[in-house]
């Protein structure tokens, strides 16, 4: 059957690689599931699942500084809404097409209903490129993006947030144009300024929650972070914040990254320079090796994983570690890796760490705290109040640990022990799954 279904799907969506990747994982680890439950077969559960329920395709024309008209492709998957109003980030890269927006799309149904909150699955962007834009293009562009997006969101049907290229900078021109257009102030959007109905935390939320996520995968293997070795890719909002917790808890991190290459610092990252070059003067990581010169900096990005460390967090994009590279972490003693990314192990890389052992935390599980610090936004919007930094950390770790806790308990219970990847594919499936059942054919 799961075979039946993948082959639909590459059928009905051919040339979307990372979607079909996406898809063949899920279906993999829920076929124990399916054989349990002849009523989801019989609902056809994963067929209906694998389909989005709407996509939405459309124009983004905006004017450059030098008054040239330019045009890029905005998208938006609403995947599905069984168990909540939907809710995904928005990308702004230029790789993005609909294949990508699609395996993120279908991730975050399954990644929303481990967080425990109420919240469907979505996810969409552009394939324009912020980078070396002012901040005027950005704005006029982000104008452009919502005046069509506008018409399918809101607060109980459709809640973005950010992703790729984009932070709060784009979430604010974004929010500022819906509520110009509805006359509404809403919690429309997630990752808002502090000002004007943004959370505590949500910021450091996918940061932080992987490392909470991290610290139960390490209580298993009877590891303390303090004093562990860790090289986190990327120097964006995952990586800076995954960096900012570690550093608290006394591990040493010794490379980051950009999309051109890597830095290794063994003496410890400082990360406040980092996040001075890139949150503030948008600069490159390699600017970080002339405020120190003991630091080396590597061009291209994939050489990172060669660094030898305790952990690994592949905090930057999708297939940022293949097998060749998972090998070398396996080789130089690498005993725990967390996936900050969506997707950044391929499938090969993902089996070389479960046939060596490897503690591995996949992405819907360990990433999640973003996502779930956005329900937690939507919450407080809802309820016109704003909860303190602690309180909104400790429901953060504490849905971390819940999310551990119910891949670890579906892992057990279908006979894979410790297989996270199967865990949490089926705790977040059986969830969702319950839902279709009960609300019928639609
Ligand atoms: P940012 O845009 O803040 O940062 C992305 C980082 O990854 C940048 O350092 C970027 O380098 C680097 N990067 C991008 N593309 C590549 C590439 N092809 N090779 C190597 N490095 C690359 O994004 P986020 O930190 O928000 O997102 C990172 C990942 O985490 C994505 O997979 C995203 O989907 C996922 N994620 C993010 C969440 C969030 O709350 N932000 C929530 C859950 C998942 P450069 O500066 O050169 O572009």
């Amino acid at each position: 059957m799961v075979k039946r279904i993948l082959a639909d799907v590459k059928k009905r969506n051919p040339n979307e690689p990372e979607f079909h990747q996406a898809v063949e994982e899920v279906l993999e680890s829920i076929a124990p599931v399916l054989d349990k439950h002849p009523e989801y077969r019989e609902a056809k559960i994963a067929d209906r699942l694998v389909e989005p329920e709407r996509q939405i395709l459309f124009r983004v024309p905006w004017v450059d500084d030098k008054g040239q008209v330019q045009v890029n492709r905005g998208f938006r998957i609403q995947f599905n809404s069984a168990i909540g109003p939907y809710k995904g980030g928005l990308r702004f890269h230029p790789s993005v097409y609909i294949g990508i927006i699609k395996f993120l799309g279908f991730e975050q149904i399954l990644k929303n209903a481990l967080t425990t909150l109420p919240m469907g699955g979505s996810k969409g962007g552009s394939d324009f490129d912020p980078k070396g834009k002012s901040d005027n293009e950005v704005m006029r562009f982000c104008q452009s993006f919502m005046a069509e997006l506008y018409r399918y969101i809101g607060p109980d049907t459709d809640v973005p947030a950010g992703d790729i290229g984009v932070g709060s900078r784009e979430i604010g021109y974004m929010y500022g144009m819906y509520k110009k257009i509805r006359n509404e102030f809403t919690g429309v959007l997630t990752g808002k300024g502090l000002d004007w109905g943004g959370s505590l935390v949500r910021t450091e939320a996918t940061g932080y929650g992987l490392i909470y996520f991290l610290l139960e995968m390490l209580k298993d293997l009877g590891k303390n972070i303090k004093g562990a070795t860790v090289v986190s890719s990327g120097s964006g909002n995952v990586s800076i914040y995954a960096v900012q917790k570690l550093q608290q808890l006394g591990a040493k991190v010794v490379a980051m990254s950009d999309s051109n290459g890597y830095i290794v610092d063994h003496n410890g990252i400082d990360l406040k320079t980092v996040q001075r070059l890139k949150e503030v003067e948008r600069k490159r990581i390699k600017d970080y090796v002339k405020e120190h010169p003991k630091a080396e900096y590597v061009e291209g990005c994939n050489g990172i994983w060669s660094v030898k460390c305790d952990i690994a967090l592949p905090n930057a994009t999708q297939n940022e570690i293949d097998e060749k590279a998972a090998k070398k972490l396996v080789e130089n003693g690498c005993y725990a890796v967390a996936e900050g990314a969506n997707m950044p192990s391929t499938p090969e890389a993902i089996k070389v760490f479960l046939k060596n052992k490897i503690a591995f935390g996949p992405a819907k599980a360990a990433n999640a705290g973003g996502v779930a610090t956005s329900g937690l936004e939507m919450c407080q919007n809802s309820m016109r109040l704003s909860w303190s930094f602690e309180e909104t950390n400790k429901r953060l770790e504490k849905i971390m640990q819940s999310i551990h806790a119910q891949a670890k308990a579906a892992a057990q219970e279908y006979g894979q022990p410790g297989n996270l990847v199967v865990g949490a594919n089926i705790a977040g499936f059986e969830k969702v799954a319950r839902s279709m059942l009960a609300q019928g054919i639609v």
